[in-house]
């Protein structure tokens, strides 16, 4: 007998860093059904974080971007359909169609789509040294135009567009980023962080030109200059736009799951309907930490998401409550971010901006709130726990550099 057919099924959409993710909870959760993960891409499951970094410079080797090898998939059970694209969920019938025609049944599904990068439009797209940055075949396309001199156009200024701009002016191209806002990171950072970026990349050469527009694009098959909106005419060789994502929601809209700037999903990673989770980058995420739903594009949150679904379908009711952190490698820089930048009533700076090893920590109440850390990883994790911790600290102590950070916390009182 075939003991696949009484074995309930896991179907996860979507063979990205939290698809993969999912797959390896379920099992670590002691799922003994099946796990299948279909994906549309022509890889294996992998990361992207390098895709603007270590790969882009060519110091990460393609094998090494791989999450989990085939010995390992075949090892857990995991069975990965890669290069197929799911088109239709049927709900009733808990089955999903596939773009060749296979119909494959689910008990769970786990939708983790993740997110397509946004578009200029317009024609600008269609010329051939016009990239994005998404895929590894995005990069692969790229990486031959990286020759030193060669000028390159980067046209956002957010995490994307920065790292791109860096793995490039390394590589020796003259890299000019434009971005519309008045300052780069405007999103996410505050405007004394976004000041240091931005002297940070000028002071390792890249050309940083803020509150500009593209008025007019000049080429058709290539892109060899612009006008941007302050009248300037730039010449380049190659340009990369770096303007956000958007997430992949379209399957969950077309079968009636609740959409909302991403699939609504709960603490527990369920969607409106009980059956179908929502993880990763589609998904719109009640995050009790925050006290609000985000959508978080991150590394992290899309494997704490991952790791909360596969409990759900184990009968395991955690919900997620992580902090939510992110990271971010610019040059000899290595940002990385805890808790979301909002409401603060207090600064506080430990360490020297002067010295690129700093942290800014932004309070409400006396507790920390959100932190940015400048090449401060071996303090980050105790950061993280301060934040988690939600109590409030010494701040004297919080800016002294000669005391651990742990040590700023303070007893809370129980009565
Ligand atoms: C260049 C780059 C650098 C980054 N750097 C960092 C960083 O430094 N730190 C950090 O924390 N985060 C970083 N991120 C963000 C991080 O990589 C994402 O948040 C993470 O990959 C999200 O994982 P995901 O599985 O939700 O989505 P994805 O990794 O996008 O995976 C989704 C997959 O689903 C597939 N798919 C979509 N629809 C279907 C369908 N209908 N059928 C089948 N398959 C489908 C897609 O093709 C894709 O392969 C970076 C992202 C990029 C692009």
């Amino acid at each position: 007998m075939d003991d696949t057919t009484t074995l309930t099924t896991t179907l996860i959409v979507g063979g990205g860093q939290a698809g993969i993710e999912a797959a390896f909870a379920l099992r670590q959760n002691g799922y003994e059904g099946r796990i299948q993960v279909v994906g549309e891409e022509s890889e294996l499951p992998y990361r992207r974080p390098p895709l603007s970094k270590a790969y882009l410079d060519g110091s990460m080797a393609r094998e090494s971007l791989t999450i989990r090898k085939s010995p390992m998939l075949e090892k857990a059970g995991v069975e990965c359909q890669t290069g197929q694209r799911v088109t239709a969920i049927d709900r009733d019938h808990r089955r999903v169609t596939l773009a060749d025609g296979q119909v494959m049944d689910y008990d769970d599904l786990i939708l983790a789509t993740g997110a397509r990068v946004r578009r200029l439009g317009g024609g600008v797209d269609a010329a051939h040294n016009v990239h994005y940055i998404r895929t590894v075949a995005d990069i692969d396309r790229l990486k031959p135009e990286l020759r030193g001199g060669a000028r390159m156009l980067v046209v956002g200024g957010g995490f994307i567009g920065l790292e791109t701009a860096a793995s490039a002016a390394k590589a020796g191209l003259d890299v000019t980023v434009i971005e519309m806002a008045d300052r780069l990171l405007q999103r996410v950072v505050d405007a004394p962080m976004s000041s240091y970026f931005e002297s940070a990349h000028r002071q390792r050469g890249v050309h940083v030109l803020t509150a500009v527009g593209i008025e007019q694009w000049h080429g058709e098959q290539a892109i060899n200059a612009v006008t941007l909106s302050n009248g300037t005419r730039l010449d380049v060789d190659v340009v990369v736009v770096g303007i956000g994502v958007v997430p992949e929601t379209g399957l969950a809209q077309a079968c009636g799951l609740a959409v909302d700037n991403g699939i609504v999903a709960d603490a527990f990673s369920r969607t409106t309907d009980p059956h179908i989770y929502a993880i990763g980058d589609c998904a719109n995420h009640a995050n009790r930490f925050l006290g609000h739903a985000a959508r978080l594009e991150s590394v992290p949150a899309a494997q704490e998401q991952a790791r909360t679904a596969a409990r759900s379908i184990c009968g395991v009711e955690q919900p997620h409550d992580a902090v939510p952190w992110f990271w971010s490698d610019q040059f000899d820089l290595k940002l990385q971010m805890a808790g979301l930048l909002g409401a603060h009533d207090q600064m506080v700076v430990r360490g020297q901006r002067e010295d690129d090893s700093f942290v800014v920590f932004y309070l409400q109440d006396g507790a920390i709130q959100c932190a940015h850390a400048i090449n401060r990883p071996r303090e980050f994790a105790q950061i993280r726990k301060l934040i988690a911790a939600r109590t409030p600290v010494d701040v004297t102590r919080l800016a002294d550099d000669g005391h651990p950070v742990a040590d700023a916390a303070l007893e809370v009182a129980n009565d």
